[in-house]
């Protein structure tokens, strides 16, 4: 329908086209106020109230309990980098109103390009210093690539005793790299070998993974924060589930020794405006709204996790059939390839070439692999249909046969 193709681009990625055709009326008219969407007042009572529907969309569908609030705020997950350093320095600093500078630590986990950012970004902030829990380069066999969950071990996972902040990075959107979801997985997030804490400071970027399954021990996180431009809407909206002993008084904690925090960047600002301190993306919130709606009568998270796991199996199958054909290349670790970004080669660069010219005469565009990775990257967010992961399907097969 409108001559769309078939997006199978990173992010902003595809939308559901039952989904955009409903927001088309809301742009000239939302819900009978006579103004649009991106005209009206986010403090007017019809706005407040999609707002709190949106929260509960979410709350419902993730199963998030009363101990996490739900916030909306913007600049991305980038923004969430710093953000995420910032609040969880001001926190530690008035848990531990003595502790020094340099004995603070702040745990990256760092898995892909995603991560390795975070970290850098907390480095460049300071009030502690990064320690790097792992890197999976590590484990790869160059020591060099961002190819795999590194080894379900106590000796590889070195975190420290008290950190500040445990940050990883659930789905590694560039490299197709992701934590298993099956807790018996050896590439599952390491969770049993967490420090002892009652309130664990643990931070997940699901900027790529956000709503397309369950999360794994939702509830023992501090923060969840992911764009929403991947999985369920248009860019300019960053989603957060903060547990609230994480939104703490970040001007109280400078007389500990915490740097200040920009009042856009605290948790504490976004909690005591509803997420209304400043004019947040009204668009972007309106067309997540619909698309969390489109979930949920779908059959939410169970009906997307089982949807996402065919998807995922019907193109990992033919890349791993034209990887025996050696016209295809694996790229990432068995057991730790990510369900959304399926990402391998075509070293022969003439075919590769074919590949994507022929893919996009095909009405199947975006599947070029990142500018650092190169290759082809697939990305399968919630809004790609099985029929559509289907017709990719079946144009690797007629491509595999034609390069026999
Ligand atoms: N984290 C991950 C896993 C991502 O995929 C991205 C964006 N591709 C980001 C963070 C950065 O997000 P943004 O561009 O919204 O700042």
């Amino acid at each position: 329908a409108h001559g769309r193709q078939v997006n199978f681009g990173p992010g902003p990625a595809a939308l559901p086209t039952s989904v955009l055709e409903e927001a088309s009326k809301g742009i000239l008219n939302f819900q009978g106020t006579g103004i649009g969407i991106s005209e009206i007042s986010h403090r007017s009572k019809e706005f407040v109230a999609y707002l709190e529907n949106l929260k509960s969309l979410i709350r419902e569908q993730l199963d998030v309990p009363e101990s996490h609030a739900i916030m909306f705020t913007q600049g991305g997950g980038s923004a969430q980098f710093s953000a995420v350093a910032m609040n969880m320095l001001s926190r530690y600093r008035l848990l531990h109103p003595n502790a020094k500078a340099e004995d603070i630590k702040m745990d990256y986990v760092v898995t892909g390009r995603w991560s390795e950012k975070a970290a850098e970004e907390a480095r460049r902030l300071g009030g502690g210093s990064v320690n790097v829990v792992v890197d999976s380069r590590k484990y790869s066999a160059t020591g060099k690539l961002f190819d795999n969950i590194p080894p379900h071990e106590k000796s590889v996972y070195n975190f420290s005793p008290d950190p500040a902040l445990i940050c990883y990075c659930e789905n590694e959107t560039v490299d197709g790299v992701e934590f298993s979801h099956e807790p018996t997985s050896p590439a599952a997030f390491p969770f049993d070998l967490l420090p002892d804490a009652k309130l664990l400071p643990l931070v997940a970027d699901y900027s790529s993974s956000f709503m397309c399954r369950t999360i794994p021990r939702l509830a023992d996180h501090a923060i969840i924060f992911a764009g929403a431009q991947k999985n369920v809407g248009p860019a300019g909206l960053t989603i957060l589930i903060v547990r609230k002993d994480c939104i703490v008084d970040v001007d109280a904690a400078v007389k500990f020794g915490a740097s200040p925090v920009p009042l856009t960047l605290s948790y504490k600002t976004l909690f005591d405006t509803n997420s209304l301190y400043n004019t947040p993306p009204v668009f972007s919130m309106y067309v997540t709204g619909l698309v969390l709606e489109h979930l949920k009568a779908l059959g939410g998270m169970p009906y997307f996790e089982e949807l996402n796991r065919k998807k995922f199996t019907a193109v990992y199958e033919v890349v791993k059939k034209g990887a025996q054909q050696g016209t295809f290349q694996l790229k990432v670790k068995e057991g730790s390839e990510s369900w959304m970004n399926v990402v391998f080669d075509i070293p022969d660069e003439a075919a590769k070439k074919r590949f994507l010219d022929d893919a996009k005469k095909n009405g199947l565009l975006n599947l070029a692999g990142h500018r650092l990775v190169g290759g082809i990257r697939v990305s399968l967010y919630n809004a790609i249909t099985l029929e559509q992961t289907l017709q990719l399907v079946d144009y690797c097969n007629k491509f595999l046969e034609d390069e026999l």
